[in-house]
């Protein structure tokens, strides 16, 4: 039976979700609008819809299976033992906007930035971008073509995490985005070959693709994307490509009489940080494969806010700087975010739940870090490291709270010093060992800020 007759209104099959998360309750939802038998299978959530011993198998045409869902788990390996095909969202997603426009965007860091940023970009140009994904909204919660008024010609923007490339059939990318790739989700895919080789999938048949260069394993990626004749962009801070940013930020884009400059990325009101040039750099490769005009195309970076909990200004007071980075969960972010403020004080709050490479990677950049405050699982394993690695000072604390006030003690007790005292939340680290996401522990850094800052009698919100 395939994905069409499955549609049909009066099907013979019907179709097992595995996960009921927030993308599993989304598919359950799609089918059900079109009359189509669900099943949801979960383990771990007790209201799962079906139990392990009763799922259907004679009546199931195919399963759709979520991210986070183990593709180890017995009822994949006895699906595909039955030859039933195993979807994602995205698949069903693709199917029923075929005709459309859709860019994808993937990396270890970067992602939800840049999709957004190309999300908003591209509005400046198009009535109807409907951006979501792995960022908030999963895809079959978009508005489809189906639901649209005829002739609308919706433009998609995903966000793709290596978990959703890994489970996806057909993608049929306009534009496929790659910002980086270092350590990130070992766990799952085991080796880095094996979380780039998942990634790589979003090239499979994408017309034009954008890759970020930076790192050996995404240069790589673009030598064998040209290699196979690809249509297929670079970017780069650092060295030679097709589109690259100098360290006064301004984007020079190669033509066949050299490089000429295209605009500066340079002092954007919310972008902070030489990783966001990356960022916007590759949202303006895909907005001028798009056709718009380099004006458009600034003035749509430079409206740009940014994004939540992604070195978040919130809260200043007598100088001191209060920054949210909670997403900021592995230490190749926490390197960048360190990066983004090379001339200030820093005192910095780390930890949770660590990543397989720790906090090593971003110790080299913590010169002007004054002390590191310590929290969560990490805390042993990070004082570790910052005592083989450095010399800077750093404090146990039982949770975020106490290390916002223990910090924000040290700063107001440190000597005048260069640049601004800032007060960093970047953890490298998940949240998972006291949040429920990173989104909650980024609130919760920001309500104790707004607290400490009425207990200091000044709101300095800014
Ligand atoms: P993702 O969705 O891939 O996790 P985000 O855009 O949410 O990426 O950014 C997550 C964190 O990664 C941010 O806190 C920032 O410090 C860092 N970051 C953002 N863009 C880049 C980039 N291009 N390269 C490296 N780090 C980045």
């Amino acid at each position: 039976m395939s994905f069409q007759d499955l549609l049909d209104p009066s099907p013979q099959k019907g179709v097992l979700i595995l996960g009921r998360g927030k993308t599993g309750e989304a598919v359950f939802d799609f089918f059900q609008k079109r009359n189509v038998s669900a099943w949801v299978f979960d383990e771990a959530k007790p209201h799962s819809l079906v139990r392990l011993e009763d799922i259907p198998w004679g009546h199931l045409a195919f399963l759709v299976q979520s991210p986070g869902f183990p593709p180890s788990h017995p009822v994949c390996l006895q699906a595909h033992k039955k030859n039933l095909p195993i979807l994602s969202d995205i698949d069903i997603f693709r199917q029923c906007t075929v005709e459309m426009r859709c860019v994808g965007v993937t990396g270890t860091n970067g992602k939800s930035t840049t999709t957004a940023l190309i999300g908003h970009v591209l509005q400046q140009h198009f009535p109807k971008v409907f951006v979501g994904g792995n960022i908030g909204a999963p895809v079959l919660t978009l508005p489809l073509p189906d639901t649209l008024p005829p002739g609308s010609a919706p433009v998609y923007v995903l966000e793709l995490s290596s978990f959703q490339l890994e489970l996806a059939n057909s993608l049929s990318l306009e534009a496929a985005v790659w910002t980086n790739l270092t350590e990130d989700h070992l766990t799952r895919h085991q080796t880095i070959e094996k979380y780039s080789a998942a990634k790589r999938k979003i090239f499979t048949d994408a017309k034009a693709c954008f890759v970020g260069v930076d790192d050996a394993f995404s240069h790589d990626v673009y030598t064998q994307l040209k290699q196979q004749g690809r249509a297929v962009s670079s970017f780069s801070l650092a060295q030679g490509a097709d589109y690259c940013v100098d360290v006064q930020g301004m984007l020079w884009g190669q033509t066949s009489q050299g490089a000429r400059p295209i605009f500066s990325l340079a002092k954007h009101p919310y972008l902070s940080g030489c990783h966001n040039f990356q960022n916007m750099g590759l949202a303006y490769g895909v907005a001028k494969f798009f056709g718009l005009a380099d004006k458009d195309i600034a003035e749509g970076i430079f409206s740009f806010r940014g994004l939540p909990h992604r070195l978040e200004r919130c809260g200043t007071w007598n100088g001191i700087i209060f920054i949210n980075d909670s997403k900021a969960t592995n230490a190749a972010s926490t390197l960048q975010a360190l990066r983004s403020f090379p001339n200030d004080s820093l005192f910095l709050i780390a930890g949770g739940r660590p990543k397989s490479d720790g906090l090593t990677p971003a110790i080299s950049a913590m010169h002007n870090v004054k002390k590191v405050f310590l929290i969560g699982e990490a805390s042993e394993r990070f004082a570790q490291e910052l005592k083989e690695h450095s010399n800077i000072p750093f404090a146990f604390c039982p949770t975020l709270d106490r290390a916002l006030h223990e910090a924000f003690l040290e700063a107001q007790r440190a000597a005048p010093p260069k640049g601004a005292p800032i007060i960093l939340l970047s953890p490298a680290c998940a949240s998972f060992d006291q949040f429920s996401s990173f989104e909650e522990r980024g609130d919760c850094f920001k309500n104790c800020v707004q607290n400490l800052l009425k207990k200091g009698g000044h709101n300095g919100a800014t």
